[in-house]
């Protein structure tokens, strides 16, 4: 086994459900999930790092590579500090990081990636609607414009996208986005259930 961390990456345009799927993954056995939005929503807004989130977040903006990239680095050695995130037996589930190509070429030097879930949403206008419904529902100011929305689904396809063309074609997984949380999370373990058995066999030797 490599020292890297084994890890899945759950891809998508936002409004595509990575959060709500991530968070169910995160509750099975084996699977710890990270969220890099939740990691910059946990930053104290008045920090130097929190002022700095919220003014490319309010934006619909990306935060700089390498500083994401380094939070994300601190932040995983915390957890796994904290035994919450055991690297010898959980798969991490990646969820918002790498979102541009210099990220990836980074966090490839600390991850070996198993498989993507690329969640494969419906029409932008679907999305849209869904983001506006959870800016609402959890009062996220980054999803309150609809401006901001545009913005963040452009810079999507701009700098995020390219990220797939970075990896094998044979480990990205196509999944539909479209259903219920439980139908959209079945199609997601048909894809990474055999790879966590795979590498459960690995450590166990
Ligand atoms: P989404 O709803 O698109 O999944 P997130 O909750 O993942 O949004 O992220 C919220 C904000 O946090 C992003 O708009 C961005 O400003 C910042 N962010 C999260 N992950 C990254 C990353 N890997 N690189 C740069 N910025 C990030």
């Amino acid at each position: 086994m490599s020292d890297r961390y084994q890890a899945i990456l759950l891809f998508g345009a936002p409004g595509a459900g990575k959060g709500t799927q991530g968070e169910l993954l995160g509750n099975i056995p084996g699977f710890f999930h990270i969220s890099t939005g939740d990691m910059f929503r946990t930053l104290d807004r008045h920090s130097e790092l929190g002022k700095v989130f919220d003014s490319y977040s309010s934006r619909g903006e990306l935060v700089p590579d390498e500083v994401t990239v380094d939070l994300w680095r601190e932040y995983t050695k915390a957890l796994t500090t904290l035994s919450k995130f055991k690297p010898r037996s959980d798969l991490l589930a990646l969820d918002g990081i790498p979102r541009t190509v210099a990220q990836t070429e980074i966090i490839k030097q600390y991850v070996d990636v198993r498989g993507i879930v690329h969640l494969v949403a419906p029409s932008t206008e679907e999305m849209v609607a869904r983001l506006q419904k959870r800016a609402m529902e959890q009062k996220r100011v980054d999803d309150a414009k609809i401006e901001v929305i545009r913005n963040r689904l452009d810079v999507y396809e701009r700098e995020t996208r390219p990220v797939l063309d970075q990896f094998d074609a044979s480990i990205v997984h196509e999944v539909n986005a479209l259903g219920t949380p439980a139908e959209v999370l079945g199609g997601i373990l048909q894809v990474l259930a055999p790879i966590q058995a795979s590498i459960s066999e690995l450590v166990a030797k």
